[in-house]
Order: structure tokens, then sequence, then C-alpha cells
């Protein structure tokens, strides 16, 4: 199957998918946020459809949701366009797309997050889900890469520390550069904060948001980007991320 996007079959052709046991589902849930002054403010959309493409066509039998596009993005809000779920409106817009893919079928299905301040709360729905409906595996998929093996990455690629801090960096620039150029700006890239970030680092981003860090947005620093180290990036967390999620499927949630 060339076309792994629900949204743009036709209702037999799901139904034909369900039948010859096409029955996991990739939901990316993604962000409308400030990517600094180079990245469109979609971003974690077209890198999370993207990803979940990635992870759909090694998984075999899996199709991708539409992307939910805001998120949970309050420690954005500082600069105009980003938008922000209320938390309770965000958990039930995931609910409603589980109950909609369960009641058509689908036995395995994939939160997967393009955005960090998604996690810790997929997370935590994935494990109410997977115990709300007894005969569907839902699972989040884990977070890859991790800040600590961006640093890693970034080491490996011989690049200057600091360019890969998550978030409007040298890997989403170099991403988008190869996906999507039309959104990209690099006449206007600029770094934001391009310390180390650690686990501390990153939960006093979410706690007192991106102008503690940066006025500008990244955290990174996106000026020597390129689309050919984004395919790169896309392939190698791809195997990475696949390899996880199959491993997380075997082992069960507990
Ligand atoms: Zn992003």
């Amino acid at each position: 199957m060339s076309n792994l996007l629900l949204e743009e079959m036709t209702w037999p052709e799901v139904r034909d998918a369900l039948a010859s046991g096409t029955d996991t589902v990739v939901i990316p849930v993604a962000s409308i946020e400030q990517h600094g002054h180079h990245l469109a403010e979609l971003t974690d959309v077209l890198l999370g459809v993207n990803a979940a493409c990635e992870l759909a066509r090694r998984l075999e039998h899996a199709l991708v949701a539409p992307a939910i596009r805001p998120g949970l993005s309050e420690h954005h809000m500082a600069m105009p366009g980003t938008l922000t779920l209320r938390p309770e409106t965000f958990r039930m817009l995931v609910e409603d797309y589980v109950a909609c893919y369960t009641q058509h079928g689908f036995r395995t299905i994939i939160l997967m997050a393009s955005h960090g301040g998604n996690i810790a709360t997929l997370d935590r729905m994935a494990d109410t889900l997977d115990a709300q409906y007894p005969s569907v595996r839902v699972i989040a998929a884990p977070e890859v890469p991790t800040n600590a093996e961006l640093n890693t990455l970034t080491a490996e690629l011989g690049l200057p520390e600091g360019v890969n801090g998550g978030h409007a960096d040298d890997r989403e620039t170099s991403e988008m550069l190869h996906l999507a150029p039309q959104h990209v700006r690099m006449d206007s890239a600029r770094p934001g904060f391009t310390g180390r970030v650690t686990p501390e680092k990153r939960q006093e981003f979410f706690e007192k948001g991106v102008l503690a860090f940066s006025d500008v947005g990244p955290v990174g620093d996106p000026r020597g980007a390129t689309a050919t180290r984004g395919e790169w990036y896309i392939a190698h967390t791809a195997e990475r991320l696949a390899r996880d999620v199959m491993a997380k499927l075997e082992r069960g949630n507990g």
C-alpha cells in the first residue's frame, strides 16, 4: 500500500485494509507553536506525520491517523500564533480518536508525540486507555531521540555542542529543509538557548516558558542546517523508533 494516510483513503479502502489485517494505527500528536524566526508554526505537524509514516511503513499492517495539530504548548504562548489546548480538551480529543478507531476494528493504537510538551500526558493516557479497552493495545511511542541521545548524535556528526536542544534546532530545521523547504526561512535563522539541556533544564523550560531561555525561540542553533543532514536524521531516528516501538508492543505496557 503506497498511501498510509487514513484521511486520504475512502471508507471502502479502510474497510478492506482492516479486513486484510491492517489493524494498527499511528496517531501523530503534534503542536502548532512558535519555532523561532525561521520555521513555520506547523513544523511539528509535518515532522510528526512524516515520522508516523516512517514508523507505519516499518511496522507493516499500520496506517496513519490525521494529526492532532495543536497540543500542549503553554510554554510557547509568549510568541504569537502558538495554540495550546486545555489539558481536558487535549485528553478528550485523544480519547475520541481512540474510541473511533477501536469501534472500527483497529486493534493496536500508537500515540506518537512529535512535541515534547505532549509526552508525559500521552504516556499516562496510554496506560489508562489500554486498561479501558481490553481487546485493544494502546501504547505511547517512546521519545526518540531523547535530549541525551541528541547530544550524542550531535557529537557523532562533529557539530558544535548546543546546536541541538530539541526545538527549532539543527535537527528540526534540517528535516524541514528536506521535507518542506517552503516553510523554512534560512535568512532569518537565529540561535536561541544553546546551553546543555538536561532533564532538569527541560522541566524548567516547561514551567517557566520560552522567554526564560530565549527571546528568539529555538532551543539550539539552526544556522548550519542542511537538507542532506535532514534526510539522515529522519532515517536514523525512524530505525531507532521502529525498534523501540516493536519492543514495547512485544513487552506490554507495564
Ligand atoms: Zn518542533
